[in-house]
């Protein structure tokens, strides 16, 4: 599995949470939204009321459940948590909004990816906080109205434009992630090294933070990474040789790209002649999800102007044919 890309599993997770900011102060960068929400949950807390609801959207790894957890820790309240795919039934859905407790927030990650039915039963949940219990089946059902106590969603997506608009609209908050500006993942790094214990210089912050792909979540990845090198093959100082040394076992690029932002360019360039070709082709073309390439892949690879989207597919710039070394084909697409 990718280093920069690979999922969460348990240990990843708890990792994670060790070097989870508590509060919007300790939460790094991203002023407009840190800035916006504190006066949301001010407000609220003046009123001692849920404030509205709240959608944070932006790619993976930049902090929309750090955020969550914050907004449920300066609310004094607590989190439950659940996603669009854990949610297999309207039903479901219905069951952790009639156990919620007042003033409770709900963190729905993925949001996105609710069901159709569970998606209608949320907006009457968050518009007039009432959920209709089917009891019965067939022609003999019927839906008993439950009141549910003022609650806050917090949903979260990599995609907002996928909302329907009916559902966007219940948010009287969004607030969109951007990717995190390399000093400010000098930032991050510092501060994560410091709660691990571990001796990491500025050069090497440095180092790692400009291969991060603006993402936290991988800056703190690389820095465990980093930490292995240093224990096992170096003296133990996180100096900026061994992030060097380091980063390149694990065939992090200087641009912070790994195997699966590779395999994409490539297959782009030399496969497809740097295309136009459908995201789903590519993705064929790689051995992975069409959703993982449009959302985890994706994203940086075009900010950083390596490839485009157009209205016929994907197109290698470029910057892409300079970073894997090759000469632009001639033909479509160059
Ligand atoms: P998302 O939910 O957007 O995928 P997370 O909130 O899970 O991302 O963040 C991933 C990791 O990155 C967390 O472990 C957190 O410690 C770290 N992180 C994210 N944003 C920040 C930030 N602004 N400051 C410090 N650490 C952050």
């Amino acid at each position: 599995e990718s280093l920069v890309h690979s999922g969460a599993d348990d240990l990843e997770r708890a990792a994670e949470a060790a070097l989870r900011p508590r509060s919007l102060d300790e939460f790094v960068g991203q002023r407009v939204v840190r800035d916006q929400l504190s006066l949301v949950l001010q407000a609220a807390r003046r009123r001692g009321r849920a404030p509205d609801h709240v959608l944070l959207s932006g790619p993976p790894g930049l902090g929309k459940t750090t955020l969550a957890m914050i907004i449920a820790a300066e609310l004094g309240t607590s989190l439950r948590v659940t996603s669009g795919p854990a949610i297999q039934h309207a039903g479901d859905l219905a069951a952790v909004l009639s156990s919620l407790e007042e003033g409770e927030v709900l963190f729905l990650d993925e949001i996105h990816r609710l069901a159709r039915p569970a998606e209608e039963l949320l907006y009457v949940a968050m518009e007039d906080f009432r959920v209709d219990v089917v009891v019965g089946k067939g022609a003999g059902a019927s839906a008993i109205p439950l009141a549910l106590p003022p609650f806050t969603v917090v949903g979260a997506t990599t995609r907002a434009g996928l909302l329907p608009a009916p559902l966007r609209d219940r948010f009287g908050f969004t607030g969109h992630l951007d990717f995190y500006e390399t000093h400010e993942l000098e930032r991050v790094l510092l501060r994560s090294a410091g709660l691990l214990g571990a001796p990491l210089d500025a050069a090497a912050a440095a180092e790692i933070a400009s291969r991060s792909r603006g993402t936290p979540r991988i800056a703190n990845r690389l820095l465990r990474r980093v930490r292995d090198w240093a224990e096992v093959r170096g003296d133990g100082t996180l100096s900026l040789a061994a992030a060097q040394s380091a980063l390149e076992v694990y065939e992090v690029d200087e641009l912070g790209l790994d195997r699966l932002d590779r395999a994409v360019l490539t297959a782009l360039c030399t496969r497809f002649g740097g295309g136009p070709v459908g995201l789903t082709t590519l993705a064929v073309a790689v051995g992975e999800e069409p959703e993982t390439v449009e959302t985890v892949a994706e994203p940086f690879l075009v900010r950083e102007g390596l490839i485009g989207r157009t209205p016929r597919g994907r197109v290698a710039l470029p910057g892409a044919w300079e970073h894997l070394g090759l000469t632009p084909a001639a033909g479509p697409g160059t």
